[in-house]
């Protein structure tokens, strides 16, 4: 049997992440309602981080059997993470879990409370590692690509597209609104017009939905003008029809 976790203790961890799965690119939600009305579905599992028994998974002798059942040495993760972390420890070290563990819990704190949409604060609720879709943005083709959000450099997030090298980033002034309903996925992150990047040296230009009358395209209000100057980039807002076509 091990060392396992008592239902208390499942409870609690599932609990302390809001009862969604503790991998950054998952937050499956792990608990919903039954046709039954008076029963819900569980799809989560309380993984440990040093396995129950020895030969399990990052199994650690030096524990004592309580560590080794207390909820400090476990993990709330849906059913396909918790089959995954246990399936290959190397790569889910005791570190890595340990790092997403802080990292949910984090998270859920910012929840609670929190109305599901939240249209005020709006880069509150973008954690690292979050699948985020960007809209609007040019080239429209990657409006359907998934980004993750790489790093929170203050006043700017570094979006990395998925299955690729590309990064962009962009300045918090740009974003409109993020919508994180707790069940979709991935974030929509609203922009406050059109963005372009230029290069890969994280140049780009914010155009407004529609052109003023006329073909001058003019910035959006709210921008931060000076953030190419800040970051020392040598770009510059420009009319759209002069921008490159990647
Ligand atoms: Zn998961």
């Amino acid at each position: 049997m091990g060392d396992d976790f008592s239902d208390v203790v499942k409870r609690v961890l599932a609990s302390r992440v809001g009862n969604r799965c503790s991998d950054p690119g998952c937050r499956a939600l792990t608990s919903g309602p039954q046709d039954d009305p008076a029963k819900a579905v569980n799809v989560g599992v309380a993984a440990h981080i040093t396995a129950a028994s020895p030969g399990g998974p990052r199994y650690d002798p030096d524990l004592l059997p309580e560590e080794r059942s207390s909820p400090g040495n476990g993990i709330w993760l849906c059913q396909n993470h918790g089959k995954l972390v246990d399936n290959d420890p190397n790569r889910f070290s005791v570190d890595v879990l340990k790092k997403w563990k802080a990292d949910a819990e984090a998270e859920a704190r910012t929840w609670v409370g929190k109305t599901a949409v939240s249209l005020s604060a709006p880069t509150g609720h973008l954690s690292i590692g979050a699948k985020v879709r960007i809209i609007p943005i040019i080239p429209q083709e990657h409006e359907q690509s998934d980004f993750s959000v790489e790093a929170d450099e203050g006043d700017y997030f570094v979006f990395r597209e998925e299955d690729s090298e590309r990064r962009i980033e962009i300045p918090k002034s740009f974003i409109e609104k993020i919508h994180n309903l707790s069940y979709s996925k991935p974030a929509l992150v609203h922009l406050s017009g059109r963005l372009q990047w230029i290069s890969r040296k994280r140049i780009f230009v914010l155009f407004p939905e529609k052109p003023p009358n006329g073909s001058q395209y003019g910035v959006a209000k709210d921008v931060d003008f000076g953030y190419p100057v800040r970051f020392s980039i040598n770009g510059t807002f420009g009319r759209e029809d002069r921008l490159p076509v990647s």
